[in-house]
């Protein structure tokens, strides 16, 4: 018999706000920490955003919280570090959903860099309970006095690979060492990668181990994205977006782009023909990314025009479609792209679009995912670019781009073909 989120050991408050939120059953990986966390282990999880990993720890940790009272009410009792700001909002969020309707509010407070440290610091006057930060303004605010971490009972690392990957590892190390030796650590990673193993090494003690796929997604319907590649040229994909925006009648859609330079020029475009639309990278201030976000979560802003950096671990329910209209570089974040729709067991829908310059590393991407997608055209959009073949006849030079005479040579092919039409 699968678990209920009763036989996992929370309390009716707790149990009240789920169903309020909907959470019929737990997830695989819920039903795993829960316990865990709750008897006091240190965990060791190998789990991808969207399988329900916030509330896998959330929830035994506002448990415990609400039963225990502070020793100090200054001390903050439960430390969350995430990598990017609008993951750490995001947890923030989720916590104060789970946590609404127990009898002692717990307090929680969201701190992240990009934005004024005052309000932060006023924030965290009077004590917090539970604090959400990325790094480097937890370690201002405790340069600032505002905070301490001596009091710290449990330490959670969310998205532990991707806060390496962003350049945190020194500011970790000097977080963990403000923190007192006796604690339980939970870290939740989808990847672990040798740094991050030795960290989950060096950090738990006798952790209970656990590993859920990434099928592995909340609710009872199973993760239903459908992939599409479509062949189109470079130059026409932004009139493709459009009509495939009508066509499909999507409400709302992300769309990837390669530089914060093209999320702009992309978003004019649209909104010059009438969509709702805007960018979305991490050099816009944090005002505009968090009012952009908010837009496009609550359908205000139709089409989200975004760079990956901006993007990781983006929680957005009910969006049908992302789109690629650049590729990503790397087999990987193509599954972190298309991971942002079909959540929580919704039907979601995932494009690339294909072009000449870009088959033969659509390939690589299919191959390393073991994928392999049917190439679709879209009437009134065949391409007519010539696809550039690899160098080397037996494969390809990964990483070479074309010399000049490959593209004189393509750009010739492609006047002929224009000719001929
Ligand atoms: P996460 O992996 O924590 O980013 O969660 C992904 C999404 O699943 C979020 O939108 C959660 O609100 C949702 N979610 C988490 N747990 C459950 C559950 N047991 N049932 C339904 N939805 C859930």
């Amino acid at each position: 018999m699968s678990a209920t989120f009763a036989s996992l050991g929370l309390s009716k408050p707790l149990l009240q706000a789920l169903d309020d939120q909907d959470y019929l059953a737990p997830t695989p990986i819920q039903s795993q920490a829960i316990p865990a966390v709750l008897s006091g282990a240190d965990v060791w999880a190998s789990a991808q955003t969207g399988s329900g990993k916030t509330a896998a720890f959330a929830l035994p940790i506002l448990e415990k919280l609400s039963h225990a009272p502070a020793s100090h009410p200054l001390k903050v009792r439960a430390l969350i570090l995430a990598p990017t700001r609008e993951l750490a909002a995001q947890i923030g969020d989720s916590i104060h959903n789970y946590g609404y309707r127990l009898d002692e509010p717990i307090k929680t407070t969201v701190v992240f860099g990009g934005v004024s440290i005052n309000p932060q610091m006023m924030a965290l006057r009077g004590g917090t309970d539970i604090v959400v930060a990325t790094p480097g303004r937890l370690l201002d605010l405790v340069d600032k006095n505002a905070l301490k971490l001596s009091s710290v009972e449990t330490l959670v690392l969310d998205e532990a690979d991707r806060l390496f990957n962003l350049g945190f590892a020194d500011e970790l190390n000097r977080v963990l060492a403000l923190l007192p030796a006796r604690r339980q650590n939970l870290l939740f990673s989808a990847t672990f990668p040798p740094a991050v193993d030795s960290l989950a090494r060096a950090l738990l003690r006798d952790p209970v181990r656990i590993a859920v796929s990434s099928d592995d997604a909340p609710s009872a319907a199973p993760v239903e994205i459908t992939q599409r590649a479509i062949e189109v040229d470079h130059g026409r994909r932004t009139q493709l977006l459009r009509t495939l925006i009508e066509e499909n009648q999507w409400t709302r859609v992300l769309v990837f782009v390669a530089t914060k330079y093209h999320t702009s020029h992309v978003a004019d475009k649209l909104r010059k023909a009438g969509l709702r639309a805007a960018p979305f990278h991490g050099e816009l201030s944090q005002g505009a990314r968090t009012e952009n976000l908010e837009d496009f979560k609550d359908g205000r802003l139709q089409v989200l025009i975004a760079t990956d950096v901006a993007a990781r671990g983006l929680d957005i329910q009910g969006l049908p479609a992302v789109v690629n209209y650049d590729l990503p570089r790397s087999p990987a974040d193509y599954l972190h792209r298309i991971g942002r729709t079909g959540r929580a067991g919704e039907q979601g829908v995932a494009v690339s679009f294909i072009t000449a310059e870009t088959h033969h590393h659509f390939r690589i991407i299919e191959k390393k995912n073991g994928l392999q997608l049917e190439r679709e055209r879209i009437a009134g959009f065949e391409p007519i670019d010539v696809i550039i073949p690899p160098l080397d006849p037996n494969g390809g030079v990964k990483g070479k781009r074309p010399s000049k005479k490959d593209k004189l040579r393509a750009a010739q092919a492609a006047a002929e073909a224009l000719k001929k039409r």
